[in-house]
């Protein structure tokens, strides 16, 4: 998918949002290793382990700066699992 066809589905941010499967895997802290993303067996501090959401999800970027807005091009980055569906949406 080109970037041009990415743009419709951002703007219509409760379609994007829904794409997510709410499985909490991007909320573990990743690291880089020679160009490739791993990720760690550490749960960002806000996510739920039980339900799998982040518990302060409506202000998680004023509350933990770390936190990113998940766009197509951080989807393209590589950041997320492979089988994430954005991941499969967007390749
Ligand atoms: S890995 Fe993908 S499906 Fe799972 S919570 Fe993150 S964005 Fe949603």
């Amino acid at each position: 998918m080109t970037k041009n066809n990415q743009e419709p589905m951002m703007a219509n941010s409760k379609q994007w949002e829904n794409i997510c499967e709410r499985c909490g895997r991007c909320c573990f802290e990743k690291y880089e290793y020679r160009g490739k993303i791993f990720y760690s067996d550490t749960p960002c501090e806000y996510l739920d382990l039980e339900t799998k959401l982040c518990r302060i999800y409506p202000q998680r970027f004023e509350l933990n700066p770390e936190c990113v807005r998940l766009s197509p091009d951080l989807v393209q980055s590589g950041v997320l699992p492979d089988d994430c569906p954005y991941v499969k949406k967007i390749k």
